[in-house]
Formats: C-alpha cells, structure tokens, sequence
C-alpha cells in the first residue's frame, strides 16, 4: 500500500463489536473479568486482554499498532510525552557506568536529560553532528547506544542513518533515532537500520497541537546480549521481542508513563492525515524558505537549501520537513520580526497546522550555555519557525512584510 491508503488501512483500528470505524475512547481505569483464572493469566501475559491503563488499554493498543505497522516495527509503546519515550528508550538498555553518543543539536530536553542522566552514572558524549566519522573515535567497551535526532530541532542537521548504523551495528551497539521531526511520511528509519524509532507524537503524529504524547517503536533487528545489557538478561528469551518485553513489563509500567486513553484517540484521528498535511508542510516550508532566503538582512537554514541537500534528496526524496530557522541579525530585530507578523502564534511547539514561531535563545534554550546553543544552532537572532498549512500566498505576504518593515 502507498502511505496515504496504509495510514487509513494498514491495522485494523476499529472496533469489531460495534463496527464502529475508529477503536472508541475506553475511558476506564481497570477492566473486570469474569474470573480470577482469566485475571491472573492476562496479568502472567497468558491470555490477550486488558487489566488496567497504566499496563494495557484498547485505545492506545490500537494507536500502538497503527504506529508499530506504519514505521515497520514489530511493536510500539505509546507514552505520557516525547520526552518519555525519550528517557525510556535509554533507560530500558543502560545501567550505570554507561555511556551514550549523542547530537550536540539534540532538541533542548533531551540535551537537558541526558545531563540528568549523569546522577545515575550514565555519562553522555556530544559530537557536533552524528555521522560514521564523528562517532567512531569515541566508541568505547562502554558506549551503549548511539542517540540520533533524524532532522535535529533546532539544529535542522539531517543525519545519514545508514553508515551510522553501519558502524553501530559493527560494534554490536543499537542505534536509537528521534524521528519525530522527519515523521514516517518521509522516512521508516528501521529500513536504513535504526533498531529504536521513537516520536514525540505530540507533534505531526497528533497534528492539532492537543494531546502530549510519545512513542517508542522496536525494529525487532538488534540482538541484544546478556554481557552488554545486562539488565535485559530475563528478557533475552523472547528474542527479538526482548526490548520491547522488558520495556512494557519493567520500566514503563513502572514508572507510569502510559498515555492517557483520550490522547490516543486523538494521535489515531491525526495520524490519519499525516500525509496530507506533511505533504503541505513540507511545500509551504519548501516555499516560504526560498522566499526568505531572498530576503537581505536575513539569513535561512532548511534542509533542502543547505549542505545536506543531497542526504534530503536520498533518505526523504528531496522534501525537508516542515522547520525552518531564520537569522535576523540581532536579537531586537528577531523580536522586532516576531511582534511584526499577523499569522503565525507565539507558543513553543512544532507539527501544528498553524504556523507557530519562537526565539529560542531566549526560551526553550534559555538554560543552555552559549556553545551548547550554537552548537544547536541557536543564536541570540535566531527564530524557529514550525510551518503550518495556512496558504502559502499569506505566510509569505506576511513574512515578507514584516521583515522588510523593520528596514535595514
Ligand atoms: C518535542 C520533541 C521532543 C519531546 O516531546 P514532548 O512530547 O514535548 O515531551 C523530543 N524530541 C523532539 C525532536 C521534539 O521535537
């Protein structure tokens, strides 16, 4: 099936005892059942069935699926947030005394957590940006994992998945990969050998700016040892479903991150337009970046126009997503722009069909030190712009007008 006719098609996501078309919103805490026998076998994984939310729920398992089906995965586990899905695609593998390779250009909590991490003996190294060559002289007996934003927000750095695999995979380590900006409209990363995809589905997935939510998607592909991730040893017996086992009996469940039945009904109804609307993101976003890479006294970064249009063109057929950051060349008159402009909403967030902006020096990367920002790509005249899918012909009447308003 093409993307759009799987979005709607690929699992079932109804519900066979109603017909209704989309699995309803099962708003309930617990599920009773008719014996004690067939409650203890569905809390032993001995027969299918639902216990409680924070374990199981028939509206996120259909979310779960959809997701898991769409990226190529064996299974998915939904989540409260992104950053979730984030700390517990980590988590579920790493013990103390281990160590991570990350992008420098990582989104701001991400880079915030990893920090965290330190106080539980797991020690990040940043490279600038991940590639084969930046990464191998760093792998140690105690690297772990690779950690990789596809598309990095705001750094808009795009990696090539395949070599960085390559040379995980070589060093029998998993590469995990943030997916959340490229989404599964231009890319499954599993086909290029990430082993991990995770998504704050907050953002595209959702698509309407209403429910915090994320997701962790397991490939099946990695084979993970007992030497290395020791903390998986009772779950090397599932085989390939070990991570994801150990994920939704252990850690996730226990530390109570499930998302809510309600946002997962509303990730199930986003999902089913994700292509169409990226498909008018990445035009609007395409557009509006050429018109203000036009523009004097401004300056664009966007994955189509920069250094790594040939990797665009490979891993996403040439489209560049829907973020594009703008230098104005100072601070004042970045704000000066953004108080300017009539469409787009002030508000931290990106893969909304409004067009949102932000300066995020002095917000989302307000705590950063200065090299941790730049290494992001985010300088003192920096705004990020997330695309939305107004008419194109106003978000460039608008964005041109307010930066040619301020002169100079
Ligand atoms: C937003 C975002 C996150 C965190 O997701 P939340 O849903 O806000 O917790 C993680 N990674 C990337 C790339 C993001 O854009």
């Amino acid at each position: 099936m093409e993307f759009n006719t799987a979005l709607l098609h690929n699992a079932f996501s109804g519900d066979k005892a109603t017909g209704a078309t989309l699995t309803p919103i099962y708003q309930s805490s617990a599920f009773a059942q008719e014996s004690p026998e067939q409650l203890e076998k569905i809390f032993n994984n001995k027969a299918a069935g639902y216990s409680y939310t924070r374990i199981n729920n028939p509206t996120v398992a259909a979310f779960e699926a959809r997701i898991a089906a769409l990226e190529g995965g064996i299974s998915a586990v939904a989540c409260s947030s992104g950053m979730a899905a984030v700390t517990l695609s980590l988590l579920n593998i790493l013990s103390s005394g281990d160590e991570i390779i990350a992008g420098s250009g990582l989104f701001g909590g991400t880079i915030d957590l990893l920090g965290d991490l330190k106080a539980f003996g797991i020690k990040t190294n940043f490279v600038n940006h991940i590639s084969a060559q930046s990464i191998e002289p760093l792998l140690n007996e105690n690297t772990k994992t690779v950690f990789a934003e596809l598309i990095g927000n705001p750094a808009l750095d795009v990696v090539g998945i395949e070599s960085v695999a390559n040379l995980a995979h070589s060093r029998n380590i998993p590469l995990i990969i943030d997916s959340t900006t490229a989404t599964p409209y231009l890319i499954n990363p599993i086909k290029y050998g990430a082993d991990i995809v995770i998504h704050s589905t907050s953002k595209y997935i959702n698509g309407g700016g209403n429910s915090v939510s994320g997701i962790i998607v397991d490939s099946g592909n990695f084979n993970w040892d007992e030497k290395n991730y020791p903390s998986l040893s009772e779950y090397i017996k599932y085989g390939k479903f070990a991570f994801s086992a150990k994920l939704r009996n252990g850690l996730w469940r226990n530390v109570g991150a499930c998302l809510s039945p309600m946002n997962a009904f509303m990730n199930s109804v986003g999902l089913e337009t994700l292509g169409l609307r990226m498909e008018r993101l990445c035009y609007n976003a395409k557009e509006l970046a050429e018109i203000l890479d036009n523009i004097d006294g401004v300056s664009v970064n966007y994955p189509t126009l920069g250094k790594y249009k040939e990797l665009v063109r490979k891993q996403f057929g040439g489209k560049g997503g829907a973020i594009i950051t703008l230098r104005a060349g100072s601070r004042d008159r970045a704000f000066e722009i953004i108080k300017r402009l009539r469409i787009p909403l002030i508000a931290t967030n990106i893969g909304d069909v409004r067009t949102l902006v932000i300066h995020p020096a002095s917000t989302i990367y307000a705590h950063a030190n200065k090299k941790q920002r730049e290494n992001a790509g985010v300088y003192d005249d920096t705004i990020r712009i997330s695309v939305g899918i107004e008419d194109i012909k106003d978000l460039k009447d608008d964005f041109y007008h307010s930066i040619k308003s301020i002169g100079g």
